[in-house]
């Protein structure tokens, strides 16, 4: 915007109605964006309006996992026009302010700070009930550079049950309470798998992944602020959500009775 004035963030106005739910985690790959994308269908569902920023600069895999390929927003009147997606969302991905899909992003600080504001000042998301933040994981840029620019953001932090896991969890989650975010909740997921015992034909479930990391992190951060941060969800591993994700399609619409994602729409639920 050349030597322009920079656009005012309008979630950070007094009066705007919109809740900002930052989806955070400690580390990548324990299904933080996976979370933000069945959550903002959970919550569509529920007939609000829901737009997500992907700011994820390592992963930004939300156009994947909707299904939305090499589609970029258009630009009218000087303003960027999200990408309508499945179930209403309105999606902007730091991705595809890349001119190319394959280009690696190496932006640091300042310019990862402005491509930040743009994408929320210069998006035209319209009126919202919800923006949902797909944030790049650990407690770096984004996530500080967040917390200042909309200090009424709120935070979910997502783990898996392994204690690993939820040590770095923890770290994020008390970062976010440094900035001032409120912390929701936390959410485990992959907490263990359905299982059908050859022998006996009974149902268990598996814990793959180590068990109580979730109710860890939960427990840490309420001790360690002056509000409860409760374990708002369990996520169960579903193949149905590993495939989906490599199909774009999103288990809250393609398997709603999973108990995958039943998990999400109670998160939803509690969220609202
Ligand atoms: P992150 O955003 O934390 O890096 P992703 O959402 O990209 O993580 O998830 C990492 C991988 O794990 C993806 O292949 C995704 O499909 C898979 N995954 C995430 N959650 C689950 C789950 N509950 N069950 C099965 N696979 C999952």
């Amino acid at each position: 915007r050349g030597g322009q004035q920079q656009r005012a963030i309008p979630f950070a106005q007094p009066g705007n109605l919109t809740r900002v739910l930052a989806v955070a985690s400690g580390k990548g790959g324990v299904g933080k964006s996976s979370v933000t994308v069945n959550l903002a269908l959970a919550l569509a569902k529920q007939g609000r309006a829901v737009g997500i920023l992907d700011a994820d600069i390592y992963g930004h895999s939300i156009p994947d996992l909707l299904g939305l390929g090499d589609a970029r927003p258009t630009v009218v009147d000087d303003m960027i026009m999200p990408v309508p997606a499945m179930g209403g969302l309105r999606v902007i991905s730091i991705g595809m302010l890349k001119p190319s899909r394959d280009q690696v992003v190496a932006w640091r600080g300042p310019i990862l700070d402005r491509a930040l504001t743009q994408l929320l000042a210069d998006v035209y998301w319209g009126d919202l009930d919800y923006l949902l933040l797909d944030l790049p994981p650990g407690t770096g840029d984004v996530a500080m550079s967040l917390g200042q620019k909309i200090p009424s953001s709120e935070v979910l932090v997502v783990t898996t049950p392994q204690t690993a896991a939820s040590e770095v969890a923890e770290r994020a989650g008390t970062m976010a309470h440094i900035l001032e975010q409120r912390v929701l909740g936390v959410v485990e997921n992959m907490s263990w798998m359905e299982t059908t015992c050859p022998h006996c034909e009974q149902s268990h479930r598996l814990e793959l992944f180590g068990s109580g990391g979730g109710a860890l992190v939960a427990e840490a951060l309420t001790e360690r602020f002056v509000y409860e941060v409760p374990l708002l969800a369990q996520i169960p591993f579903d193949e149905s959500l590993l495939s989906g994700g490599d199909r774009g399609t999103p288990i809250v619409e393609s398997h709603p009775d999973h108990p995958s994602a039943q998990a999400i729409t109670g998160l939803a639920e509690q969220v609202a």
